[in-house]
């Protein structure tokens, strides 16, 4: 019988570079998620909310209406 006590590796964090336009900040539930929707007004929602809200949002699964302006918006034009 073995003990076996290795020491874990310390993994340093910051060789991470990976911006390209920064985060974006959720019109609807404010966090900052890596990719929201956007519509040409401005407005912005998270995969979250537009999942939670697609029955409202979207009558198709096509598009999706924004809520500010009420411009549609194609699901696969980002
Ligand atoms: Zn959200
Ligand atoms: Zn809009």
């Amino acid at each position: 019988m073995s003990a076996n006590t290795r020491p874990s590796p310390e993994l340093s964090s910051g060789a991470y570079r990976r911006r390209r336009k920064g985060p974006k900040t959720c019109h609807c539930c404010k966090k900052t998620v890596p990719f929201c929707w956007t519509c040409r007004c401005g407005f912005m929602m998270c995969q979250d909310c537009m999942y939670e809200n697609f029955s409202r949002m979207s009558c198709n699964g096509i598009t999706w209406q924004c809520p500010d302006c009420g411009e549609l918006n194609g699901y696969g034009n980002q």
